[in-house]
C-alpha cells in the first residue's frame, strides 16, 4: 500500500524547518516506526528507477525479465547507452542477493554484445557505481552499458597512483582475509597462492 496524501503531509510537516542533518535523523526515526511494506512503498514513490520499473515513468525499454529492466539512458554518454537495473530497490550492489547479481552481469554482458551490433560500437564499458564518491547519483543500483567509439571523449580513464609496496602488501592481505567464496567451498585466492620460493628469480643452471 502506498502512503496516503495525509501520511506524506504529516511526514513533511515533521521535517519542516529542520536543518538537513536533523531532517535525515528525523526521517530515519519515522522510517523505523513504519512497517517494511510502507517503507518500500515510500521508496518506490520517490526513486525514479523504481517508478520506471513499475511502468509509472515512461522510458525506452530494451530488455525486461522478472528481476531486471533495461532502458536507454536519457542523458547518454554515447548513442546506445543503456541502464540496466534490478526491479527491486537496492541502493548498493552488495545488498543484492547472489542470484540477482549473477543475472544482472549475464544480462549486461548480452546487452554489451547487442550494443556492438545495434550502434556499431567499437567497444563497450560496463560500469557500476557504489556510493557518491564513485559517481553514483541515483539511490538505486544501476549498471551502465556504454558503447564506445575511437576518440569519443567519454571520461572513464584515470591517472595511475603510486602506492608503497608495504601498503600494497597490507591491502592485499586484508582483502584475502575476507576469504570470499562464491559457490565453492574454499576461497579461490588460496588455491592460486604462489609460494615465495617459486617466484624468486630463475634457477641458475650448472
Ligand atoms: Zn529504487
Amino acid at each position: 500500500m502506498p502512503l496516503t496524501q495525509e501520511q506524506l503531509a504529516y511526514i513533511q510537516q515533521q521535517l519542516e524547518g529542520l536543518p538537513p542533518e536533523e531532517q535525515q535523523r528525523k526521517m530515519q526515526e519515522i522510517l523505523a516506526q513504519l512497517p517494511p511494506e510502507e517503507v518500500e512503498a515510500m521508496r518506490q514513490q520517490q526513486c525514479p528507477f523504481c517508478l520506471i520499473a513499475a511502468g509509472k515513468v515512461p522510458a525506452k525499454a530494451v530488455y525486461e525479465d522478472d528481476m531486471l529492466k533495461a532502458v536507454l539512458d536519457i542523458n547518454p554518454a554515447n548513442k546506445g547507452h543503456i541502464i540496466l537495473f534490478p526491479k527491486k530497490h537496492y541502493q548498493f550492489s552488495f545488498a543484492m542477493p547472489d542470484n540477482e547479481i549473477a543475472r544482472i552481469f549475464q544480462v549486461a554482458n548480452k546487452l554489451s554484445k547487442a550494443a556492438f551490433e545495434a550502434v556499431g560500437a567499437q567497444g563497450t564499458n560496463i560500469f557500476l557505481a557504489n556510493g557518491q564518491a564513485a559517481g553514483q547519483n541515483a539511490p538505486h543500483v544501476l549498471v551502465h552499458i556504454i558503447p564506445r567509439f575511437e576518440n569519443d571523449k567519454v571520461g572513464l580513464a584515470w591517472q595511475p597512483k603510486k602506492i608503497e609496496e608495504k601498503d600494497m602488501e597490507e591491502i592485499a592481505q586484508k582483502l584475502k582475509e575476507k576469504k570470499i567464496t562464491v559457490g565453492q567451498e574454499k576461497p579461490v585466492i588460496e588455491e592460486v597462492k604462489i609460494e615465495k620460493e617459486e617466484i624468486e628469480g630463475p634457477e641458475i643452471l650448472p
